[in-house]
């Protein structure tokens, strides 16, 4: 059901990047936005979208941003494997509620992982220390090439 609708403008990354709603930034360039995502699942958590692009999920994402957002995610991942050496890297998005999609404005997650740590709950966790959150959103930016 939720794979199809329409585009909510207010949704909450709509927001973060009109500035109405603080983040914890990464990277910016003009057409992507990478920030921390404040419920994460492992520290270093981060969130990658389009700052233009009006497609809720992969499926519905025009082929010239989602090769700006990918190059984003590949970018700030290994940004984040050069501030924190996790011991591996996932790479998620989901497509739908029943997959685990809570905003419906496209977004990747890049979440460090590290051996016998299991992932954290998705979406619900504790919210994080925006001090904390801000201290980890320079030290991955501090990494990007
Ligand atoms: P998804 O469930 O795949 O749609 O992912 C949405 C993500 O956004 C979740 O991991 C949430 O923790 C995260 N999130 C929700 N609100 C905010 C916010 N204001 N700033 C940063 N991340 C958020």
């Amino acid at each position: 059901m939720s794979l199809d609708g329409t585009y909510d403008p207010a949704n909450i990354f709509a927001k973060i990047v009109r500035g109405e709603m603080p983040s914890a930034k990464v990277y910016e360039d003009a057409d992507t936005l990478a920030f921390m995502d404040v419920f994460p699942q492992a520290p270093g958590h981060v969130l990658v979208i389009h700052k233009s692009a009006t497609a809720r999920n992969l499926l519905e994402m025009e082929d010239a941003p989602l090769q700006a957002v990918m190059r984003t995610t590949q970018k700030v991942a290994r940004a984040v494997r050069a501030a924190l050496k996790p011991d591996a890297i996932a790479v998620m998005q989901f497509n739908g509620a029943a997959s685990g999609q809570t905003v419906y404005h496209l977004h990747f997650h890049i979440i460090p992982r590290q051996e016998g740590v299991p992932l954290g709950r998705h979406a619900s966790g504790g919210m994080a220390d925006p001090k904390v959150l801000a201290e980890q959103a320079r030290a991955i930016a501090a990494e990007i090439r």
